[in-house]
């Protein structure tokens, strides 16, 4: 098998298996060098398509309780399963971001959220995603088990599980967002934040 990261532009394996053939005739793509393109490409060989492969946008909140607690989800799927992230998921092609923020939060909390100031932005190139993170406040519903979430939990800016954080983008979402609603802590420890998973 190929090696995907370095010999498909980057490609992750999560990805792989949407982008292994032509979407207009059928032929295996093949990745290598395109007329007119400054980069290495997917393109097939029998029709000349041209598979442009771009990261996706991944919509989170920070749900926010009235006394300043943040709501994390203990991950029932993977990747990260069974540790801590804030809810969200892939923005889907017939939603607007907020929509999608909405959404997510009360698929996997069952928190209504009224999403606010974005808190940040984060790419991931392994993973192939940008992240966004909004800060969002509770308006209605209530904390429950989902299909997505072993647990949910609110957790103040200085006990924040940092070693249990399921993905880096969300240990710089939670950074941010601690270090805005309480500049006065320390920002956590670099060794004390556990990455298995680059997300
Ligand atoms: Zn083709």
């Amino acid at each position: 098998m190929t090696d995907l990261r370095s010999g498909r532009g980057g490609i992750p394996d999560w990805l792989e298996p949407m982008v292994r053939f032509c979407s207009r005739c059928g032929g295996e793509l093949a990745f290598g060098p395109i007329e007119g393109e400054e980069r290495e490409r997917l393109a097939c060989p029998s029709c000349g398509f041209v598979c442009y492969v771009n990261p996706r946008l991944v919509v989170t909140t920070l749900p926010v309780t009235e006394s300043g607690e943040v709501i994390l989800i203990r991950r029932g799927i993977a990747p990260g399963l069974g540790q801590w992230a804030q809810p969200g998921g892939f923005l889907e092609i017939d939603e607007t971001v907020r929509d999608a923020a909405i959404r997510e939060t009360l698929e996997e909390t069952g928190l209504e959220v009224e999403p606010g100031a974005i808190v940040g932005l984060y790419s991931s190139v392994p993973a192939a995603v940008v992240v966004v993170a909004f800060e969002s406040r509770i308006v209605g519903g209530a904390p429950a088990i989902t299909r997505e979430s072993l647990e949910t939990r609110l957790f103040a800016p200085d006990a924040i599980p940092w070693p249990d954080i399921a993905f880096e983008t969300s240990s710089r979402a939670l950074r941010d967002w601690v270090a805005r609603v309480r500049p006065d802590l320390p920002s956590p420890d670099p060794s004390t934040i556990h990455r298995p998973f680059v997300g």
